[in-house]
């Protein structure tokens, strides 16, 4: 029997489903899971695809049924379980064979793996996976981090499996080591924003306008079809007509506001605060969520402190709704601005020489923040892959201009009327002081020499760098 051109660990929920993805298109597959059942299971429900996969119920079998040099995808939790299923996988694997995790793992994680398989003979690539479950098994955006030569091993079936927009396959190698797995957390992080941005102007609708979940169902619906055309607009539009099947009622009216997360939004802020790039959108949705998940001492606050009380004064419904559609698509400027702005800093910092127009070419389809905005994006970075910030490109500058206003009547009602939209306000903030020349530091400088004797520079570029504070200066 011919070897399996691939071997793949974890048959949970994108383990199977990539698997099932991967022999679809062709290629013959081996696969693993630490719970044997779930590999009878996956064998017995895989249909006519059988033919392709070769069901494995010990490592060593697992190996030897896999065409060397081996590409081993391990799509575990994340974590110490990669660490374990390597350790279990090492003494079985050959020479030039490739562990390739494709789980949401922390980059510094990814590095470390690297490093440590470094004089072993043995390769290994950092690969994000995004899409989830529908992603995985019809065509997810795939980021790959590891050696050049290491991706042309794969490449092949990567390819063959990955989501296509118009033709164009959503899956490139994009740098040594660590690389994919840090664009796939950028990627989370953006998508925090979106999402977050998303939920407040729900919260606008539902809360000022007192519309209900289907009436805002079928603002998002209307929305879908312009500019802000995306999955995450596009799933909205689901979630907020979908009925209970107990009480008829919109099920969102009934789901708790309490939000998860896992760790990818958390890793792309703290990434950004190490390297001193403001991320404040995407921070500001971590941070809500954080929020959200205090349930009962939410509970608690309302009945010390109350509601704020306003009103939303609005004269024009209609134009106020046409302004939530520009402040929506504003806001996920500065958002993804402020996510490649990481990216590009990391590129410097880890030597990776990430591709901008790349990666916003394989985020057009297959991944969760895929739209039609991305290919914009594409093009802007196409034509000026350095450039400083996306907001400064002409397109998007053209448009931050065209909504801007939009946001600051946004946020202005919203705020007046007590409505929480952190991720909308930080995003105008950012637009605010990055696109003001003269700010306001020179006072944070003063105080710091003040208290500290830190010292400035002087806008005359004279030679005196301390203030006349005289006695002040007391650390
Ligand atoms: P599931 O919970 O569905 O499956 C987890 C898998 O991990 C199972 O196969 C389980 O095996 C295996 N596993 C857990 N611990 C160990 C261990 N110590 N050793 C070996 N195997 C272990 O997870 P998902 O499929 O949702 O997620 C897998 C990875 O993909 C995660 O890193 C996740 O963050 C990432 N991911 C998930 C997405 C999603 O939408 N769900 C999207 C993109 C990435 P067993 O059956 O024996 O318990």
């Amino acid at each position: 029997m011919a070897q399996a051109e691939i071997g793949l660990i974890g048959l949970g929920v994108m383990g199977s489903n990539l698997a099932l993805n991967i022999a679809e298109k062709g290629n013959k597959i081996a696969v693993f899971n630490r719970t044997v059942d779930a590999t009878r299971k996956f064998y017995a429900e895989a249909g006519e695809l059988q033919g392709q996969i070769v069901p494995c119920e010990t490592i060593e079998e697992f190996v030897a049924a896999i065409r060397p040099p081996r590409p081993i995808i391990i799509m575990i939790k994340a974590g110490d379980p990669v660490d374990q299923q390597m350790e279990l996988l090492k003494p079985y694997l050959e020479k030039n064979d490739i562990m390739i995790d494709a789980g949401n793992a922390n980059f510094r994680d990814t590095m470390r793996r690297f490093e440590n398989l470094k004089d072993s003979g043995l390769t290994f690539i950092g690969m994000g996976v995004s899409g989830g479950e529908e992603g995985a098994r019809h065509g997810p955006s795939i980021m790959v981090g590891g050696t050049e030569d290491s991706w042309k091993r794969v490449e092949k079936v990567l390819t063959s499996i990955a989501a296509k927009y118009n033709e164009d396959p959503c899956v490139a190698w994009l740098g040594e080591n660590g690389a994919g797995h840090f664009v796939k957390t950028i990627h989370n992080g953006i998508e925090y924003a979106d999402m977050q941005m998303i939920a407040e102007i729900y919260g606008i609708l539902r809360d000022g306008l007192k519309m209900s979940a289907t009436e805002i169902g079928e603002v998002f619906g209307t929305w879908n079809r312009g500019r802000l055309n995306s999955y995450l607009i596009e799933i909205t539009e689901k979630v907020l007509k979908a009925a209970d099947p107990i009480t008829g009622g919109p099920i969102v009216d009934l789901i708790l506001d309490k939000a998860g997360q896992k760790g990818t939004g958390k890793w792309s802020a703290i990434e950004a605060q190490n390297m001193g790039v403001p991320a404040t959108a995407i921070e500001a949705a971590v941070a809500a969520r954080s929020i959200s998940s205090m349930k009962e001492e939410r509970e608690a606050a309302e009945k010390v402190l109350g509601l704020p009380g306003g009103e939303l004064d609005i004269a024009d419904k209609a134009a106020f709704v046409k302004d939530l559609e520009s402040a929506l698509l504003a806001a996920k400027i500065g958002a993804y601005a402020q996510g490649f702005a990481v990216m590009s800093a990391a590129s410097k910092e880890f030597g990776w020489n990430l591709p901008m127009p790349t990666i916003a070419r394989i985020w057009r389809a297959g991944c969760i923040i895929r739209s039609q905005f991305l290919d914009e994006i594409t093009t802007a970075f196409t034509k000026d892959p350095d450039v400083a910030n996306l907001i400064v490109t002409p397109a998007f500058a053209a448009m931050v201009k065209e909504t801007d206003g939009a946001l600051r009547r946004v946020v202005s009602a919203a705020v007046l009327a007590g409505l929480p939209v952190p991720a909308l306000a930080s995003a105008l903030g950012y637009f605010d002081s990055y696109r003001r020349s003269r700010g306001t530091a020179n006072v944070i400088q003063a105080q710091r020499d003040f208290f500290g004797a830190h010292g400035f520079d002087r806008t005359d570029g004279k030679d005196s760098h301390h203030g006349p504070w005289g006695s002040g200066l007391n650390a």
